[in-house]
């Protein structure tokens, strides 16, 4: 949710005129995108804050806004960080390139958020508009672009600040998202991601018809150009769940991933987090979910350390992700958020050390887990959407771990052999299938495509050797090696050619 909002934004800035640069250094003005899910996080931004009002006593001009629902969380509070010019609420974006002009005409601090967060919007066609205008491709993975379907959520889990800072829960119509994604498809978008906190209770009426998640995906698959549709995040509920996942099972386009955060396995757990569903309901939907789709990849979120878990409520949890079987689990430690109705009710009574001890032990489980169906693909051949050439970053994290996966145990790196081979036939790619595993391999001699790990380049444009680059292009990787985060492959077929 936030890199989409972080793109319009960027797109609106660019058609305002402005560049962008690497550094804060180089700037006129930063922006912080920020989240509030926890605590961490908006540690992080306080301290960036506090780092720029160095730089600010030496350049005066510059201005500094923070953006997106740590702004929307804390308001006008935000200003007693002496470098913040601009507080804006993820509601308001569409205000921002005004609200840096006036900053840097008038100098004087602005604040853009919902006093009333929880009603419903009179910005909402602002909004609506500013999205459609500026839902743009990726900026970083070139071929692909976010749309939303919905905003907000109204499901109140209880540790969760969502809702509270990103209001109620709408879904956009159906229409506006059409045109948009058509017209990142005539860009030369093939992979579009629709999002929502909530993405399967997507539900618009227009007259006589309800349109629901499995409609829109029936809509886009008719849409040229698009070719991979995914979409995030699932909730549990049955409501619409059935029709999902028929959709999923005969449209082609509809990549076969399923994220659907479970959060506990305990049903006490469940209960206090206010999730609305138990534990068998929860494996009855993926039961579901693998007959009509077999082949299914899923993946899960858990909270750990939530108020009150005890060692069973927690091997109960282990049991869950054993039976899921998830590709990949986001594993977090419970983090009280101001305002939420566990931090006003419950005391975060579970020390640190414990959820650090819980956090390690369900990453080894779920290691296990991915590491295994990792190795399911050795010797098979799959389609990838090439995301560009491996960051540094993409082998680290086989390293130290992914969004919750724990270090394998022997630290393997990157594999020398692959490493040399490489210099032979051409940089490290990266690319995702269409179940979401991310996948390493040789792209083509440098002489046909990108020469170095800093090129970025465009779908479309020439690699820096004149060749076609990859990024954003289907192509055929023959898997390896594996990794419980990554498949390791070489190109077979590169479909630009
Ligand atoms: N809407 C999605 C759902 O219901 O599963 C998730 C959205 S939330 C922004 C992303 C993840 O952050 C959640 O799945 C949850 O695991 C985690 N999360 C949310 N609030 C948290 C908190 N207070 N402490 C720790 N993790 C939290
Ligand atoms: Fe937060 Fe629950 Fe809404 Fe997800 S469904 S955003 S966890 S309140």
């Amino acid at each position: 949710m936030n890199k989409l909002d972080s793109a319009i934004v960027e797109s609106s800035l660019r058609d305002a005129g402005y560049q962008f640069v690497d550094n804060a250094k180089d700037a006129d003005v930063v922006l912080f995108n920020t989240c509030s899910v926890r605590d961490h996080a908006e540690q992080r931004v306080m301290s960036h804050l506090g780092h720029l009002k160095h730089i600010k006593e030496s350049k005066p001009d510059l201005v500094v806004g923070v953006i997106g629902c740590m702004a929307q969380r804390l308001g006008s509070e935000l200003f007693k960080q002496s470098a913040v010019d601009i507080v804006c609420g993820p509601a308001q974006i569409a205000e921002i390139p005004r609200l840096i002009d006036e900053a840097i005409k008038e100098k004087k601090k602005a604040v853009a958020v919902t006093e009333k967060i929880r009603q419903l919007s009179p910005d909402g066609q602002a909004l609506e508009r500013f999205e459609t205008e500026y839902g743009v491709e990726d900026s970083e993975i070139p071929g692909q672009a976010y749309v939303r379907a919905m905003h907000g959520c109204d499901k109140f889990c209880s540790y969760c600040v969502v809702p509270y800072v990103r209001g109620p829960e709408t879904s956009r119509p159906p229409e506006a998202i059409i045109e948009q994604t058509r017209r990142l498809a005539q860009n030369g978008v093939k992979q579009v991601t629709l999002l929502g906190q909530r993405i399967n209770a997507y539900e618009y009426k227009a007259g006589d018809k309800t349109y629901c998640l499995a409609d829109l995906l029936n809509m886009i698959s008719e849409i040229d150009g698009i070719e991979w549709i995914k979409f995030v995040t699932s909730y549990p509920s049955a409501k619409y769940f059935n029709q999902i996942m028929e959709a999923m099972s005969k449209l082609p386009k509809v990549c076969r991933y399923l994220h659907i955060p479970a959060q506990s396995g305990s049903d006490n757990i469940l209960k206090a987090m206010n999730r609305g569903y138990t534990c068998a309901e929860y494996l009855k939907l993926l039961d579901m979910a693998r007959q009509i789709v077999p082949d299914i990849a899923v993946a899960g979120d858990f909270i750990v350390g939530f108020p009150g878990e005890t060692d069973n409520d927690f091997a109960q949890t282990v049991d869950l992700i054993k039976k899921a079987r998830y590709k990949n689990s986001f594993i977090f430690k419970y983090s009280p958020r101001p305002g939420t109705i566990a931090d006003k009710r419950l005391e975060d009574n579970i020390p640190q050390e414990i959820k650090n001890k819980r956090n390690c032990e369900l990453l080894n489980v779920q290691e296990e887990i991915s590491g295994e169906l990792a190795r399911d693909f050795s010797g098979k051949t799959v389609t990838v959407l090439v995301e560009g050439p491996s960051k540094k970053s993409h082998l680290d994290k086989d390293i130290v771990g992914r969004a919750g996966l724990a270090p394998p145990k022997q630290s393997g790196g990157v594999n020398p052999t692959l490493q040399s081979s490489a210099a032979k036939s051409g940089i490290q790619l990266v690319g995702r299938t269409a179940t979401d595993w991310i996948v390493v391999f040789n792209g083509p001699p440098a002489s046909a495509g990108e020469t170095s790990p800093a090129s970025t380049c465009r779908l479309g444009e020439a690699g820096p050797n004149g060749g076609p680059s990859l990024a954003g292009q289907f192509a055929t990787v023959k898997i390896n090696r594996t990794s419980p985060l990554t498949l390791f492959g070489e190109l077979v077929e590169n479909h630009t050619a």
